[in-house]
């Protein structure tokens, strides 16, 4: 359910550094993009808009129809320097790394893996059920990128009703509620669910947010945002006004501005193309670095990374 970041999402020599923008309202398009069959929305990274918080990547897929037969798989892969967030709708997937975790997940349920160094997993929906979910990833900083990787799946999390308004609180708080997630810098991460009504809800000012809707539809200072797209809403908001005419998702998503500037390559997230080469060049090579995952599925080859084709 993860990546392939390529240059049509953000070229490395096209980085922008985190900026203060102040309260601002900006829709931007996703981009249509497949991954091992799959049709997805791509929410970040844009060339407009490399991250929110220390949010870096956004993939919204399906909702698929039921297909006997056919099932999501993604073989063994590697990451370095982010964490996996998986968060289901529908369907189910089963997830395995080179940690030794074999973990079923559900919607409702969070899978986060950490990568710090290098880790590698597989994916692969053991249902032929319908797929709706959010792919996401979370930079990490500089004080963990290089650490050692870790998975945490938690079966269920904290939730708030805010009026007509159900939330679930996937990493960080709101509401006065907290999530026991894994954040490494000051960030959030809600699920937020309505048949219908307005709201008000509580934002961190020192953030920057946005909205991702996956289902129906949410309106934000008059403009309808549907799903396709990433409503960028800023820093600088104590509280979002939101409603809902119709039964709707949308994931909430912010953090303070990532400070340090990323290089996205393929699956990894780094800061230098020197270390892109290396962990392309490790995962080519059967390193230990990303060790080994129990899985039926074919290892997926790494792209040898642009600036290091011939011209
Ligand atoms: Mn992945």
């Amino acid at each position: 359910m993860s990546g392939p970041v390529t240059y049509q999402d953000a070229s490395p020599a096209d980085t922008a550094p985190a900026t203060d923008s102040g309260p601002t309202l900006d829709v931007l398009p996703s981009r249509n993009a497949d991954v091992a069959g799959l049709g997805v929305r791509r929410a970040l990274p844009r060339r407009s808009r490399r991250t929110v918080g220390p949010w870096c990547f956004a993939d919204h897929f399906g909702p698929t129809l039921p297909s006997p037969g056919v099932a999501m798989r993604i073989g063994p892969h590697p990451h370095i320097g982010l964490q996996t967030v998986t968060w289901l709708l529908e369907g189910e997937a089963l997830h395995t790394d080179s940690l030794g975790s074999e973990q079923l997940i559900r919607p409702g349920q969070l899978n986060l893996m950490t990568a710090g160094r290098g880790v590698a997993h597989a994916e692969e929906s053991p249902l032929s059920s319908s797929m709706h979910g959010v792919q996401l990833w979370v930079a990490q900083p500089e004080a963990t990128r290089n650490g050692a990787a870790d998975f945490e799946h938690h079966a269920e999390l904290p939730d708030v009703d805010l009026g007509a308004f159900h939330l679930t609180v996937m990493i960080g708080g709101v509401a006065g509620v907290t999530s026991p997630a894994r954040a490494e810098t000051p960030m959030v991460g809600v699920d937020v669910a309505s048949d219908g009504g307005r709201t008000i809800v509580p934002l961190e000012r020192g953030f920057e947010h946005a909205i991702i809707v996956v289902a129906g539809a949410v309106e934000i200072h008059g403009e309808i945002i549907q799903p396709g797209s990433l409503a960028y809403l800023g820093t600088g908001r104590e509280e979002l006004p939101i409603s809902v005419a119709e039964p709707s998702r949308a994931l909430l998503i912010g953090g303070r501005p990532f400070g340090e500037e990323i290089l996205m390559w393929w699956n990894f997230v780094a800061r230098t193309r020197d270390e892109i080469d290396e962990a392309y060049r490790d995962w080519d090579a059967h390193s230990d670095r990303f060790g080994d995952v129990a899985s039926d599925l074919a290892r997926i080859p790494a792209p040898v990374p642009v600036w290091a084709r011939p011209a």
